[in-house]
């Protein structure tokens, strides 16, 4: 059963997706060579303690993670694809880096992820990776309206994904968000059109693609959270929080 939302809810939840579309700016503006990834975690941190909201990730303690997650930011650099775990990594220039943020404020839960290269001179390969994700993103989003089904989402990511010669690992992807981060239905990154639930308006899903170079495999590095490609190579990921309407989308997390 796929929670729906009413209009009035909806409203209550733009100051959450608003907050960590902002705070995913800031965090944009600060990733420059020389910080490290526990310096952004405590910006987000600080960040979180000033608008009384909460972490999704600080306890988060899921079957797959070693113990509580502990940081309230996740930071996938180069190789690390997903839930990477911040630790005493100084970044530098050409670094590939994701950043996944998900809090609670006011009760409600919104989640949004952001790709950059670290001193803004990316290499051919590596915008080529993010744009691919940002256009499934896009076109994800596109699908989701009244009417569509849920595999349309799934669909479109996966088409643009597979058209730019990616692979698409479809075991992380996608997920329903309301009171809590994981919500139903689950929404990988590649299906088939016209399949799945029908989509209403009021539900709430965080759509976020996201692609390795030349795989579509992962491992848990040993720090027990942050998934790797499984051949090193680079990964970018990229998600908002969008309410399905009749008409266009509603982009809970939009960035300024
Ligand atoms: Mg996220």
């Amino acid at each position: 059963m796929i929670p729906r939302h009413s209009a009035k809810t909806i409203e209550q939840m733009r100051p959450v997706g608003s907050f960590v579309g902002a705070t995913l700016s800031e965090l944009q503006q600060h990733a420059t060579a020389g910080v490290t990834l526990l310096e952004l975690d405590a910006h987000a941190h600080q960040r979180i303690r000033e608008a009384g909201a909460e972490s999704c990730y600080i306890d988060y303690h899921p079957s797959f993670g070693a113990s509580p997650f502990g940081k309230v930011l996740c930071t996938s650099v180069n190789d690390a694809a997903l839930h990477g775990l911040p630790y005493d990594y100084t970044l530098k220039d050409g670094d590939l880096l994701s950043l996944d943020f998900a809090v609670t404020l006011n009760g409600w839960v919104a989640d949004s992820a952001l790709t950059l290269v670290v001193g803004g001179n990316p290499t051919p390969s590596d915008t080529r990776l993010i744009d691919t994700c940002e256009k499934a993103l896009h076109a994800g989003i596109q699908q989701a309206r009244a009417g569509h089904r849920l595999g349309d989402i799934s669909h479109a990511i996966g088409e643009v994904s597979r058209a730019a010669g990616y692979v698409v690992n479809t075991d992380f992807g996608g997920h329903g968000v309301g009171r809590t981060m994981h919500e139903d239905p689950s929404i990988p990154n590649d299906g088939e059109a016209a399949r799945g639930p029908k989509l209403k308006a009021g539900m709430v899903f965080a759509i976020e693609p996201w692609l390795m170079e030349t795989t579509a495999d992962v491992y848990t590095d040993s720090d027990g959270w942050t998934l790797k490609s499984i051949d090193g190579s680079r990964s970018a990921h990229v998600e908002h929080t969008v309410v399905v309407t009749e008409g266009e989308p509603l982009v809970l997390t939009q960035r300024a």
